[in-house]
């Protein structure tokens, strides 16, 4: 016989059928014994009666947690005891056979709760068991269903998916790089990627006119509460575009998510309202401002853009940096200025900013695709010829090369999927996060190397001073 899954059963009153997976609840009513069973579709109510001699004593001893198989007919629950609550609630199943697979040890905090209750420590620790629960099994269930959909809508406007290098070059994007030792050529390192930005647009200098990923990040900044050192972005990129395109494009696909996968929420105002980034701080003190008129409503979505970033900054030791990303492109109209380096604190970038319910959810920009423009870039930020060569040198020289206009997004997936979900941190939308000072309590990682590894890698350590 097949197994089937416990969300089948309603389907099959009458009939006998085999399931499996673990047990969720275990209570002994006098003689009957009633077994809840979970799998990845939910729960089924099972039950045991003293009449199935044998089967009554193996089950007398399962306990929670452990793994089972059973064969038995599915039956309409008495009037009564029917459970509105659940997919399964009008029937059960009525054991004559059960296998046990594995027994389990008590698990150290329960499964059957929303888990909000229980420590984030022991929580990441036993996360194959914190995984167990409902909300997040959810939670990522539905991660995966915006996932997919995203990779539909995309592919159906021409996009093409394209992976793009882990193991990449260190250059100053903004947050500082994790760094992996190579061990072929001693001395030097790989940088994890801060995001795929230069490859997504060397790849339209390759003429792929438009490309996207779900990409995964790494900066090493410092922890936040709201911060992972690795997080998940949808990123994508699109050759002879403007500013109106991408942001038209972008706001297709959020509308079309919600409305899809999220019929019960309510999007504020469509199109999406353009804040300037100086209008939003005379107004709400920020660039990601809460537009929502109801904060009660929890299924209330107010999108908004943010845009006419200021290019440049100055940074605490008073020189000029990028506010967004170096390779942006200024506003037409001041292009001249960038050129001649004139009124730089004025100069307006093509960035913009999606913002969700107080939450910046992604940002992109038109690029610089002129070598001399992007030159000027990094002029104006203090670079020598030489720093320009040795950090951004690929760069110019591909866009030498005949380089299409060119611009793009990204999204901070995770950031998206825990507002959907009503979840208060990502953590929770995350199968394997590490906690928010970076550790990962699970694998006991960052973990120390062996002496061998280290000299492999033609690494020393300064002992740290007591
Ligand atoms: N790469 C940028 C970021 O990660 C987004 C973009 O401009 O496409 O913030």
């Amino acid at each position: 016989m097949e197994r089937i899954l416990t969300a089948q059963t309603p389907a099959k009153k009458g009939e006998t059928v085999k399931v499996a997976g673990w047990i969720a609840n275990r209570r002994d009513h006098g003689k009957i014994i009633f077994l809840d069973l979970r799998d990845s579709t939910g729960t089924l109510q099972m039950v045991i009666t003293p009449e199935q001699k044998e089967t009554y004593e193996k089950a007398k001893d399962i306990r929670s947690e452990w793994v089972v198989q059973a064969e038995g007919k599915v039956q309409e629950r008495p009037e009564g005891m029917k459970n509105q609550e659940i997919e399964t609630g009008s029937v059960e199943l009525s054991i004559e056979n059960i296998e046990i697979f594995s027994k389990a040890e008590t698990p150290p905090f329960p499964i059957d709760t929303q888990g909000y209750e229980v420590g984030e420590e022991a929580r990441l620790q036993y996360r194959y068991l914190d995984l167990r629960r409902a909300r997040l099994k959810k939670n990522l269930l539905l991660r995966h269903q915006v996932l997919q959909f995203m990779r539909n809508f995309l592919s159906k406007e021409g996009f093409v998916e394209i992976e793009t290098p882990m193991l990449t070059k260190s250059t100053p994007e903004g947050a500082r790089d994790f760094v992996v030792p190579s061990r072929l050529y001693p001395g030097t390192f790989y940088a994890l990627p801060q995001s795929p930005q230069q490859y997504k647009q060397l790849l339209q200098v390759a003429g792929f006119e438009r490309y996207f990923q779900i990409a995964r990040c790494f900066r090493d900044e410092d922890p936040r509460a709201d911060r992972q050192p690795e997080f998940t972005q949808l990123d994508l990129e699109m050759s002879f575009v403007e500013r109106e395109d991408v942001m038209e494009l972008t706001e297709r696909l959020l509308i079309d998510i919600v409305k899809t996968l999220y019929p019960e929420k309510k999007i504020q105002d469509i199109p999406f309202p353009r804040v300037s980034y100086k209008d939003a701080v005379k107004q709400h003190g920020n660039d990601r401002p809460d537009l929502r008129k109801n904060k009660e409503d929890q299924n209330l979505l107010a999108f908004c853009w943010i845009v006419d970033f200021p290019f440049f900054e100055k940074d605490e030791k008073g020189a000029w940096t990028f506010t967004h990303n170096p390779f942006s492109s200024p506003k037409r109209e001041y292009m001249q200025n960038l050129m001649a380096k004139k009124n730089i604190g004025e100069i307006i970038a093509t960035q913009y900013d999606i913002v969700l319910n107080g939450v910046e959810i992604g940002g992109g920009s038109i690029r610089n695709h002129n070598p001399e423009a992007l030159e000027k870039v990094f002029e104006i930020m203090g670079y020598t010829p030489e720093q320009i060569q040795a950090n951004f040198g690929h760069m110019l020289k591909a866009f030498s090369y005949g380089a299409p206009p060119h611009g793009g997004i990204a999204w901070g997936f995770d950031r998206l999927i825990s507002l959907l979900q009503l979840e208060p941190n990502i953590r929770e939308v995350i199968a394997f996060p590490k906690t928010g000072d970076s550790r990962d309590l699970l694998m006991q990682s960052p973990s120390e190397l062996a002496e061998t590894q280290l000299k492999e890698l033609h690494l020393q350590f300064q002992k740290r001073k007591k």
